[in-house]
């Protein structure tokens, strides 16, 4: 097991009181890791301060929570390719994160940096989500709107068109997020949503239904509150992932766990880095 600097973790317990639909029969606790913003952040991002960042290193913290909660979803907000178009590092962090096993991905902005063919290559390989993409069944971005339903949770995963304000949306078919479930007494609600914060406490306000908003695009770290709604943030380049703890009984607790450099890169992660680097210099 890896040890962390206990008094590094930032853990924000959130104090409000818990809706009854949360109250059920389902096993607890449940838990979500949430990345988002790693901007194609290999490995250390030579960031001010102790975070690191970097894919080597997340994924060291990552298979460390995995072995302390085995009913654990790894999630992504989206936003984890470069915001420039750069074909073999976007490649590379495509190898990464297949590595990495998410469940699942929000499309952001910067995944179509490389054009809508280097997404729909992506999408075979990673399980990419966006649930307000326009399309009819059989159509390419029908694979992206499902929600995921897994270990006694619901995401759902919606991209606001104002986050393409530097990459165009490319005909991406996007629509306003729309909250579009049913009521689930013991299910709760968390929404994967990329676009600003301030786009996310509006939506929140038309959907206080939603336990939890995990937001990215929006760089800032933090965690907020928007009536009965938990929004989360975390950084840029991997500086930090949210674990978000769900038991019965209790409000949703968020731990914003940073990237530092004491955490030790993943070798099979760094290999891959090294490769990488190695084919720039053979150029
Ligand atoms: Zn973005």
């Amino acid at each position: 097991m890896i040890r962390f600097p206990l008094t590094s973790l930032l853990i924000i317990l959130l104090n409000f009181a818990v809706p009854p639909q949360y109250l059920g029969a389902v096993d607890y606790p449940r838990m979500v890791v949430f990345t988002a913003n790693i901007n194609a952040a290999l490995d250390d991002c030579g960031c001010s301060g102790s975070a690191a960042g970097g894919l080597d290193r997340i994924k060291t913290l990552v298979d460390s929570l995995r072995q302390q909660y085995s009913q654990l979803l790894l999630v992504d907000g989206g936003d984890f390719l470069s915001s420039y178009s750069q074909p073999a590092l976007n490649h590379t962090v495509v190898d990464i994160m297949t590595r990495m096993a998410y469940d699942a991905m929000a499309v952001g902005d910067q995944e179509l940096v490389e054009g809508t063919g280097f997404l729909d290559t992506m999408a075979r390989r990673l399980p990419l989500r966006v649930a307000n993409l326009k399309s009819k069944a059989g159509e390419r971005w029908q694979q992206f709107k499902p929600p995921l339903l897994k270990n006694g949770l619901r995401l759902f995963f919606f991209t606001h068109r104002e986050a393409f304000d530097f990459i165009p949306l490319n005909g991406l078919p996007l629509t306003d997020p729309t909250p579009q479930w049913n009521p689930a007494p013991t299910m709760p609600i968390i929404v994967v949503f990329h676009g600003s914060l301030e786009a996310a406490r509006k939506f929140a306000r038309t959907a206080p239904d939603v336990s939890v908003i995990l937001v990215g695009h929006d760089q800032r770290k933090g965690v907020f509150r928007e009536g009965r709604t938990v929004l989360v943030t975390v950084g840029t380049e991997g500086e930090a992932v949210a674990l978000v703890r769900f038991a019965a009984g209790k409000p949703p607790q968020v731990e914003l766990l940073p990237v530092v450099r004491t955490i030790p890169p993943d070798p099979e992660i760094r290999r891959l880095v090294e490769k990488f680097y190695q084919s720039l210099n053979g150029k």
